[in-house]
């Protein structure tokens, strides 16, 4: 033990955390600095004040094809606290309550996805057909996106309005936290070729069964199992460098050293940490383009229930998604007699809402659902709960989608990962996990070979 090496992860997000099990399984002695007095970063649950129950900070949907994410739940035994479709079926409902759904229940990968669009009669013909072969396209590399928005992607593809509405924008949305026109379209076609890579999993649809945060609620004890620790509420200040080599100065004023040190936090806070030459230095420079996109999460608890399936989109409303917590969740016992049905409601690339107020909010998305859903007065709203993430995700626009940057520096012992860092994937669990795997790897070449490439 006395020889090991030893590495820094500022940041115990997905990213921070998928970082040090790959350095904890290569035998190296990982410390992690934590801000907070919680790991999980984005994604987190907390106890709500009114209700007693465990709320998560905005409902979290992944999809089968998240290798990197999943492999941290199995590495932490939680594995089976994820419930998983096993065909994907989503039902839509819109404004004026008519139902809908996207499902590619008879076929497995791309047949299946092509017979979800043929089944779409909401759509005139001509659209699903131009989707089938917008999507095989993609699927076959036979397309040209580069610098391109989703939505000059689905122009040049004959994309028709009906079908953008219906299918295009609810997973621009949800995939990527932005509307078509703001994307880029290299990041929607990395997910729908994964989403069809491996047969009939892929694309399904998963959801925590638990609160957010139980799911990495092992890792502590993990990590301290293999030697390693995590240092909570310690907000760490700079990175400092000295003769090309990383060191973290907390906010303290105490200087921590190692051999490597993988920064594992958001794009801004890296900025404030860096020393002003690598904050001028070109790479860096290009983390003062990046914006955010908002997420607000609602969460209302009603009289009775809406819905008796686990999840909807909603079409030609502000709420995009409504998810029924009493069916996904396992629920706190207490709470639920008291409040019996419990929905979660999601807007995603909610730039223009995160000034309202959240009264007002809860208010409009709760007279959404009476409308969709044709209820009259008596579905009454017993309580509510808005939570607004304004920097739930960096917009991943096509020119910001080329300055992302790799888990390599300028710096030979200091190492990038984070759900904005360059790994061909959007701002997601699976992209933050991706992430920080990468940036270990890097961390062991350079601890093994003394040189980082
Ligand atoms: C409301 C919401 C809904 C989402 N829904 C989905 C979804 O459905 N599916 C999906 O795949 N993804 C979703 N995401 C995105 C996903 O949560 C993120 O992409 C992912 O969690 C980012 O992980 P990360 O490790 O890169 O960064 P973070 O989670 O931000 O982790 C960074 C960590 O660094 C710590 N830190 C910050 N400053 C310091 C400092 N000075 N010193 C020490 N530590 C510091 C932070 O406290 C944090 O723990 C959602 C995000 C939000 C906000």
């Amino acid at each position: 033990m006395q020889n090991r090496k030893k590495v820094i992860i500022v940041g115990a997000g997905v990213a921070g955390i998928a970082s040090a099990i790959e350095l904890a399984e290569s035998g190296i002695e990982v410390h992690i600095i934590e801000s907070r007095s919680f790991i999980g970063g984005r994604m987190y649950s907390f106890q709500d004040d009114s209700t007693g129950e465990w709320l998560d900070n905005g409902q979290h949907i992944m999809i089968g094809a998240y290798e990197n994410f999943f492999r941290i739940l199995k590495t932490l035994g939680t594995s089976d606290l994820i419930r998983c479709q096993k065909k994907l079926s989503v039902p839509f409902i819109d404004i004026d309550g008519i139902k809908s759904n996207f499902s590619s229940v008879l076929f497995p990968g791309m047949p299946g996805l092509v017979f979800g669009f043929l089944r779409m009669k909401e759509v005139v013909f001509k659209s699903r057909i131009n989707a089938i072969k917008l999507l095989k396209k993609i699927i076959v590399n036979k397309i040209e996106i580069a610098d391109k928005t989703v939505k000059n992607v689905l122009k040049e593809n004959n994309q028709r309005d009906d079908i953008i509405k219906r299918f295009w924008e609810p997973l621009s949305l949800a995939v990527l936290n932005s509307p078509p026109e703001l994307v880029s379209a290299k990041l929607l076609t990395e997910v729908l070729k994964k989403a069809t890579s491996k047969g009939n999993f892929s694309a399904c649809l998963c959801f925590p069964k638990v609160p957010l945060s139980e799911l990495i609620e092992p890792f502590k004890s993990w990590l301290e199992l293999k030697g390693g620790k995590i240092l909570y509420r310690t907000p760490v200040d700079k990175i400092l460098i000295e003769n090309h080599n990383a060191s973290v100065l907390l906010i303290n004023g105490e200087h921590i050293e190692a051999d490597a040190i993988i920064s594992c936090v958001p794009h801004h806070v890296l900025i404030r940490m860096l020393p002003g030459n690598l904050k001028n230095h070109n790479i860096f420079q290009a983390l003062n383009l990046f914006n955010y996109s908002a997420i607000i999460s609602i969460y209302l608890w009603l009289n009775k229930e809406i819905i008796q399936i686990p999840f909807m989109g909603m079409l030609g409303t502000t709420t995009q998604w409504i998810f029924n917590k009493r069916i996904l969740c396992r629920a706190d016992e207490k709470a639920e007699k008291e409040y019996l049905p419990h929905y979660a409601l999601t807007i995603s690339g909610a730039y223009d809402l995160t000034e309202i107020s959240s009264e007002n909010i809860a208010q409009k998305c709760f007279s959404e659902i009476k409308k969709s859903f044709n209820f009259s007065d008596d579905l009454i709203l017993l309580n509510w709960k808005v939570i607004k993430e304004k920097r739930a995700t960096f917009i991943a626009s096509p020119e910001i989608e080329s300055l992302r940057l790799k888990s390599t520096t300028p710096v030979k012992n200091f190492f990038l990962g984070g759900d904005w860092t360059d790994t061909g994937l959007p701002a997601t669990l699976e992209g933050a996990a991706l992430s920080g795997y990468k940036a270990a790897k890097k961390a062991i070449e350079f601890l093994n070979n003394g040189i980082s490439s």
